[in-house]
């Protein structure tokens, strides 16, 4: 019997555990500039959380959804994404109850049944910051913004800021009647998930992956003319400061985003160039004015984004763009004898205590495999402790790289290690 994991999921190891955690922290630091704190929710809620919010007509509720029963018969679903759980964490803990905007951010994994491809997974890990408190423009743009600044951090430049806006209640309610007559005369012309999407919620098919580039989609009534007067000043603030920032974008009257909870702002950054990741969002998010009160909770509007972690590593390898990040290994402690093993148990940690990486072999005495140790760590100094040195406290210590080699006190060598 062979064991192989489940289809859609990925190990994390060697370079590529150090890549995704290199990228994690990167995000972190960046964000905590901007105030973010994190939030940690459960990776599984109740079913209804994600159904009420994300929508029973987006494809995540429809098909992507790990749900099962629990032992006592609740209906339970791995986390899908992020917002849905921050949002019901934050009300059901009355975290509004202070008046200042509440700025989170959340990190792990979440879990969609999606046909796997390249970037896209059945257990994958986003980045996501949620901000709670606020409606304005200028608080979209700082968000945006933030976005932004991680691609620069990373050093990603082939992505493209593409931004709409899907208007207010009022704008929507009247586009929706609009999309509804359109779709009416053409309903043989689309997919069978559409035809569903026509029922339930009609602005859902102007994001179907199959009916996208179609002439129906494409001469579909367009959100701009159903805006409100409210809607396009808060777009056009939008835009404005993003121009004034200098953050490239485009406006993209066809991006409206696979969720329900989203109102006015939504963007994504996509990756552009002629990989097979071409066109593939990294980052997606968007402003939802309803979600909070949805859950209960008081009228106060949220916006937020994810990013793809797995798919910004693919966009970095893509274009060499990780350092080097190995844990370079500092000492490697050679032992010749049984007393001097345990002896270099002990300075090993004295000097893993002070900062310092040290490996060491456990097993033999012989000089042969523990300097086929230091080769492959690569070390920069090997330590030499034999019944000699023990007795006399002064260690032979070689510097790999110069190949000199010096007898030294402990002391010595933690000073020399410094500098
Ligand atoms: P897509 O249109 O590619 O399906 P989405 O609109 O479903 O994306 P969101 O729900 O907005 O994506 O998730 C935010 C980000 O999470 C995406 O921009 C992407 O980087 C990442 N992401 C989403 N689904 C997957 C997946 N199945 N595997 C890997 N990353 C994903
Ligand atoms: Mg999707």
């Amino acid at each position: 019997m062979s064991y192989q994991k489940v289809k859609g999921t990925l190990d994390f190891y060697g370079e590529s555990s150090r890549k995704i955690r290199y990228v994690e922290n990167k995000v972190r630091n960046i964000v905590k500039n901007y105030g973010f704190e994190e939030i940690i929710t459960p990776i599984f809620e109740h079913t209804e959380v994600f159904v009420r919010s994300v929508g029973d007509s987006s494809d995540i509720v429809n098909k992507e959804m790990y749900t099962f029963t629990d032992k006592s018969d609740r209906s339970i679903t791995l986390r899908p994404e992020g917002t849905a759980a921050v949002a019901r964490c934050f009300v059901e803990n009355k975290l509004y109850s202070t008046p200042e905007v509440k700025k989170y951010f959340y990190c792990g994994p979440m879990f969609r049944y999606e046909r796997p491809q390249a970037g896209r997974y059945r257990q994958f890990n986003q980045f996501g910051i949620e901000v709670f408190g606020d409606s304005s423009p200028f608080l979209d743009t700082e968000v945006i913004v933030s976005a932004y600044r991680v691609f620069k951090a990373l050093g990603i430049e082939n992505i493209k800021l593409k931004i709409n806006t899907i208007g207010d209640f009022k704008s929507r309610q009247d586009y929706a009647i609009a999309l509804h007559d359109y779709f009416e005369k053409h309903l043989d012309s689309l997919c069978s998930d559409c035809k569903n999407r026509y029922e339930k919620n009609p602005m859902r098919i102007l994001d179907c992956k199959v009916d996208r580039n179609s002439e129906v989609l494409l001469n579909a009534p367009k959100i701009k003319d159903f805006l409100t007067d409210e809607s396009k000043e808060y777009f056009n603030k939008i835009l404005k400061s993003l121009d004034v920032l200098k953050i490239p974008y485009e406006t993209d009257e066809s991006l409206v985003r696979g969720l329900d909870y989203y109102t006015d702002t939504v963007f994504e950054f996509v990756i552009s160039g002629n990989s097979e990741l071409n066109g593939l969002a990294i980052c997606a998010g968007g402003k939802y004015a309803e979600l909070i009160k949805g859950f209960g909770g008081p009228d106060i509007p949220g916006v937020g984004y994810a990013f793809g972690l797995e798919r910004i590593v693919s966009v970095m390898e893509k274009n060499s763009l990780f350092p080097n990040l190995v844990n370079a290994v500092d000492v490697v402690i050679i032992s010749l004898d049984e007393d001097s093993k345990i002896e270099s148990l002990k300075i090993a940690n004295e000097l893993r205590d002070l900062g310092f990486n040290i490996d060491l072999d456990y097993k033999n005495f012989s000089f042969k495999p523990q300097f086929k140790l230091a080769d492959r760590d690569k070390c920069k100094y090997i330590m030499i402790i034999g019944e000699e040195e023990r007795k006399s406290g002064i260690y032979t210590i070689k510097d790999v790289l110069n190949k000199t080699e010096d007898k030294l006190s402990y002391d010595e060598i933690v000073k020399k290690l410094y500098n």
